[in-house]
């Protein structure tokens, strides 16, 4: 493995730049980079990934006095606190990228929707709110993400009222222009700055709180708020290839906007649930397979689960216990670009725990024409 680069040249940030500002350095690197923006670029993956982990780094206080005390690679680093380890991959990437941007609206940051990241939101004066976004956790077994399944999720959420038709205002009277603001929905204000002039700023009306409209009567059956809570199915089309932490955003199926404003988005968060018999890797499923003494030695077919059935695999004589074979694009299809992982399985031998006296005896044997052919001690090899 290459040597990392510095975290802090990764971010293009000082060495003493505040937690505010690794934020800022991270957001803007990991949405320019994120794969959903740049979908089959693998330099982008790569930046996406080393950004994101830089960023888990020094954004954790404790972390950061590790790092800058003994870099990626020094012993405590690589040790306990695993910045250095080559296991870092997209899921954990993405995971990290979801912590950091909790709670915001990453669809709407990612593709610039409502002109900007994150506050966005907050700075619009005129116009009726937009509604706030829903996340909500999928579970996933290995086989449906290796399928890609279309699932129907149960969400609660709100929805415009339909005794005002969302308006907030009680049926047969209608909301009036608010005095205050005269239907902008914006106040400003003039601060003086003494020998500086005057600041003006301009911020939503609190009076009619940005919409430009009052209500006089109420609603009844939503107190005025156009919106009430219900429980709507949601059908969400999951493609193969997911991984914990990817999303799928369904536009418009979050929480209506209060008085008829647009709904936010349904985020659906996948999670995948652990597989009996697969550890997953990247796109690439491990799985390990007990054979006898005598099929590795003297080579022989053997059984082997895959995600979509079995398959026969062919042990040539010889072969060391322990050694792995992929078994080309039976793994996760990649969910970006076209092809699979593989599967990867590792044929161990397996050892009779109470060997009967016959076993014994032929092992006995074998032990003792074994005697002088064994090698050594040796160095791991454990590439394979
Ligand atoms: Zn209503
Ligand atoms: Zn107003």
């Amino acid at each position: 493995m290459p040597p990392e680069r510095d975290y802090y040249d990764v971010l293009g940030i000082s060495r003493d730049a505040s937690q505010d500002e690794i934020k800022k350095a991270y957001r803007k690197l990991a949405f320019k980079h994120h794969p959903d923006k740049n979908p089959g670029d693998d330099e982008a993956r790569e930046k996406f990934k080393q950004v994101t982990k830089a960023f888990e780094v020094l954004s954790d206080e404790e972390k950061r006095k590790q790092y800058d005390q003994f870099g990626a690679a020094g012993p405590a680093a690589g040790g306990a606190y695993g910045f250095n380890q080559g296991g870092y991959d997209m899921n954990d990437a993405m995971q990290a990228f979801m912590r950091a941007f909790e709670g915001e609206s990453i669809f709407e940051s990612l593709f610039g929707m409502g002109g900007g990241m994150g506050g966005a939101r907050a700075g619009r004066a005129r116009g009726p709110q937009r509604g706030s976004d829903i996340r909500i956790r999928l579970k996933l077994t290995l086989p449906e993400i290796a399928e890609g399944v279309q699932k129907k999720i149960k969400v609660a959420r709100l929805v415009p009222c339909s005794t005002c038709s969302g308006t907030g205002a009680k049926p047969g009277t209608s909301p009036r222009t608010c005095a205050e603001c005269g239907g902008t929905g914006q106040v400003r204000t003039q601060q003086s700055m003494g020998p500086f002039g005057t600041f003006q700023s301009v911020s939503p009306c609190p009076r009619c709180g940005g919409s430009g409209e009052v209500i006089e009567e109420r609603c009844g059956a939503c107190a005025g708020r156009g919106v009430v809570k219900a429980s709507e199915v949601v059908e969400v089309k999951v493609p193969p290839g997911v991984a914990t932490g990817n999303y799928i955003p369904v536009r418009g199926a979050g929480n209506a906007g209060p008085r008829g404003g647009p709904a936010g988005d349904l985020i659906v968060v996948i999670d995948e649930v652990p597989h009996e018999l697969f550890d997953r890797v990247d796109d690439d499923i491990l799985v390990d397979v007990p054979v006898s003494v005598d099929v590795i030695a003297l080579g022989g077919q053997v059984d082997v689960p895959t995600l979509d059935g079995r398959a026969r695999l062919k042990v040539p004589p010889g072969t060391p216990s322990g050694k792995t074979f992929r078994m080309r694009g039976k793994g996760i299809p990649h969910v970006r670009g076209r092809g699979a992982g593989d599967e990867l399985v590792r044929v161990v031998v397996w050892v009779p725990r109470k060997p009967g006296g016959e076993e014994k005896k032929l092992l006995k044997r074998l032990g003792e024409l074994s005697k002088g052919r064994i090698p050594g001690p040796m160095k791991p090899d454990r590439k394979h």
